[in-house]
């Protein structure tokens, strides 16, 4: 070849879009035989036409790249993980960026710093704009119920179209939180099914693959009605949380039309019931509340007026003698947070640093959750904080005090004041953080394995949450399993967020 002559080009065809797998075997072998990005022509299955043309002469490497193992490459962990999202985007020009990447990360270790630089920035934004897909995902597929098959499970299947090709990143998600039960998400691209036993790949579908209607979709739909409160309606920030091209999708979609239009007239009819009519929940509780204060207090709440309001119940539990643990702790630690908070957020107990400080959540497991709330869309200022143990139970050793975990009695001892929170708050939503904080809300009734990630309505209308403590990610000592934990628990804090725009209240 002389100067003159253009370089022939290499024609690589992809089978499948958005296969990472393939793309990483076929780039690999480029890298090995030091095929410059210009000398390629990534070619995928519905676009056999060159992306830059066919003018050049080709010299097809296709049966090289599908045969046989990959040579080693040594290339960034980083850099492996960030193609593995963005080779999901739809764009016909992924897979030439992303080889024109590998390989000036051979000669320059140091690019995915650079972050100027145009190749890492684009890369960057396109792992952020399929991390978002994915995550739309996750809080907007809705199974429909099929029924019991054979094996004695329940079946489910749905209906979802992704803007990228990210169902095979997303439902890893669907297998952690719905492993008790049989699924099939069904996407144009592809499908995922869940047995119980794999998760399997397959073709696309169509949309009639998945029946429309079912009993959980009307249940949905009653839940998502009680939940919505005409007085938080905040359109702007209903619309970007749940965009319109998902809402063909959602059960509750369809009513989101006729809860807004009569919304204001139902704003009107709560504020002249409110002034009309005193609230029967609150008169049955300060009617009980005297006499239950005064055994609370042990004696010395006898004469003492039952708390109205926060203020009057922080001062009241300083005194509570109920059980043990006051004797030690240096005081108790009320929550904090508005009155009206549309959402309450319900620890364990207080920490070293919150029993000192009489402040809950700001030790090291609150200054985590604080930070993840704010990446996770929550507001910490927006929101009532509280733990269901006010004392910190701790083990004196030596200069230092080690938490303790409150057990089951010393929790439902001091139910007692998180359901007086609940009446003076009456929030829409409750999280709660870890075994102790669900049991403190829902009693001895379920487990947290069992009920994290899960929707559940209480008895006085609120939506429950439950998911872990914080202070559980700040233990893991292996941090991949950390990173996966942490990743969960954004995701159960986004999903609660999401919950909270769906009902305006966000
Ligand atoms: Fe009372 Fe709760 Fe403190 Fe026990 S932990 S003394 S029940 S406030």
């Amino acid at each position: 070849m002389t100067d003159l002559e253009p370089a022939a080009m290499t024609v690589v065809r992809l089978d499948k879009k958005g296969d990472f797998a393939e793309w990483r075997a076929a780039a690999r072998h480029l890298l090995a035989q030091h095929i410059p990005p210009h000398q390629v022509d990534w070619r995928g299955p519905d676009n056999d036409m060159s992306l830059f043309g066919d003018q050049l002469g080709a010299a097809p490497i296709r049966q090289e790249k599908a045969e046989g193992r990959a040579p080693t490459i040594s290339l960034p962990r980083e850099l492996v993980d960030m193609a593995d999202h963005i080779i999901c985007h739809r764009s016909a020009d992924v897979p030439a960026r992303l080889y024109r990447l590998f390989w000036r990360v051979q000669a320059d270790r140091y690019l995915l710093g650079r972050k100027t630089d145009d190749d890492v920035h684009w890369a960057r934004k396109m792992v952020k704009n399929i991390s978002r897909d994915i995550h739309k995902m996750h809080a907007f597929v809705r199974f429909r119920h099929l029924g019991v098959g054979d094996d004695g499970r329940e079946n489910y299947a749905a209906w979802f179209e992704p803007e990228h090709l990210t169902l095979r990143l997303g439902a890893p998600f669907f297998q952690r939180r719905f492993s008790g039960m049989n699924w099939a998400i069904i996407t144009p691209d592809a499908r995922a099914i869940w047995d119980g036993q794999r998760l399997v790949m397959g073709e696309g579908g169509q949309r009639d693959d998945v029946p429309d209607h079912d009993v959980v979709e009307q249940q949905w739909r009653a839940y998502y009605g009680a939940i919505f409160n005409p007085a938080r309606v905040k359109i702007s920030a209903m619309r970007s949380e749940m965009p319109k091209k998902y809402w063909h999708n959602l059960p509750e979609a369809q009513d989101i039309a006729s809860l807004l239009a009569g919304a204001e007239q139902r704003v009107a009819m709560m504020q002249a019931a409110e002034h009309q009519t005193p609230n029967k929940r609150t008169e049955k509780w300060q009617k009980n509340a005297q006499a239950a204060l005064a055994d609370v207090l042990g004696g010395a709440g006898d004469g003492l007026d039952a708390p109205e309001n926060l203020e009057q119940l922080g001062r009241s539990l300083d005194q509570c003698r109920r059980c043990s643990l006051h004797c030690a702790a240096t005081q108790a630690v009320r929550g904090e947070g508005p009155v009206d908070a549309a959402l309450m957020m319900v620890g364990e107990q207080p920490g070293d640093q919150e029993d000192l400080a009489g402040r809950p959540f700001v030790g090291p497991a609150g200054q985590l959750l604080t930070e993840m709330m704010a990446q996770n869309g929550l507001t910490r200022s927006d929101i009532y904080m509280t733990n269901a143990v006010k004392h910190f139970k701790f083990q004196p050793r030596g200069k230092m005090r080690l938490h303790q975990r409150p057990t089951a009695g010393e929790i439902d001892k001091c139910r007692w004041w998180l359901d007086l929170e609940r009446q003076m708050v009456r929030p829409k939503f409750i999280i709660t953080l870890g075994a102790t904080a669900l049991r403190g809300v829902l009693g001895p009734k379920g487990k947290l394995a069992d009920l994290r990630g899960q929707v559940i309505p209480l008895s006085d209308g609120a939506v429950l949450f439950p998911t872990i403590h914080p202070s559980y990610l700040l233990r893991l000592p292996d941090k991949e399993k950390a990173a996966e934990e942490r990743a969960m628990f954004a995701a159960d804090l986004r999903r609660a967020a999401q919950h909270l725009a769906a009902a305006g209240v966000g």
